[in-house]
């Protein structure tokens, strides 16, 4: 037990430099600070750790199947891989992947694949079906339609989430942030039905977290 109800099994809150911060057990990635056997979880680096922090009901109870929907060099998704359970992690600019490999020779459960998350079909015969849970942070145009093409995945029983970071700019660099999540919003509900949507921006500039299931 971890003692905070809203974070999965495997995640906790340590104390770094005096302060109360999320933290994973596992080995470290991005010359985060550690406490024994936990590593920070820096949320400022992370949006799936952003919206841990900002109490958004993530569904999470740690031991999960995920796809991870642009990894880079892996800071977030090796403390995914510390709490879930097979991860697979999709990234598809090759500098980044070369790292993600490095984080991988250390995670037994985590799979990197050099992919372009556009286009499921190149790894669908990698990544297992029934999946539990869908995180994406992509940052780039077009980031409904990713979460769209990429619900195949996830188990059909109601019980697989999207846990996606929308950022605005991504989208369109003049139109307010509000209006282009209301956008992606509209787009992303002809696949899901969205249960949550926090706004990061106290950790993350005009991002928006969502939580959301397969309808
Ligand atoms: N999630 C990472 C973390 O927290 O450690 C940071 C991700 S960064 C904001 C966005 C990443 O998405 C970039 O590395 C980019 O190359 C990748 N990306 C953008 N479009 C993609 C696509 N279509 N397929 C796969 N990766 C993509």
């Amino acid at each position: 037990m971890n003692g905070d109800d809203s974070l999965p099994e495997g995640v906790d809150r340590r104390t770094f430099d005096g302060r109360e911060r999320l933290a994973t057990s596992g080995p470290t990635v991005y010359g985060e600070p550690t406490d024994g056997d936990w590593r920070l979880w820096d949320v400022g680096r992370s949006k799936l750790g952003a919206m841990l922090e900002l109490g958004m009901g993530t569904g999470l109870d740690g031991g999960e199947s995920v796809l991870y929907l642009g990894a880079a060099s892996g800071t977030t998704v090796s403390h995914v891989a510390d709490f879930a359970g097979p991860t697979y992690a999709v990234e598809f600019a090759p500098r980044p992947v070369r790292d993600l490999v490095g984080v991988a020779e250390d995670r037994e459960n985590l799979f990197p694949l050099l992919k372009d998350a556009r286009a499921p079909t190149s790894y669908a015969h990698v990544v297992e079906a029934d999946l539990d849970v869908v995180v994406q942070d992509v940052a780039t145009r077009g980031q409904a339609e990713v979460a769209l093409r990429n619900r195949q995945f996830l188990r059909g029983d109601g019980k697989g989430r999207l846990l996606a970071a929308f950022k605005a700019r991504s989208e369109d660099v003049t139109a307010a942030p509000e209006t282009v999540f209301e956008r992606l919003l509209d787009e992303l509900e002809e696949g899901y039905e969205v249960l949550e949507t926090t706004r990061l921006d106290r950790f993350h500039d005009d991002h928006l977290g969502v939580v959301a299931r397969p309808k």
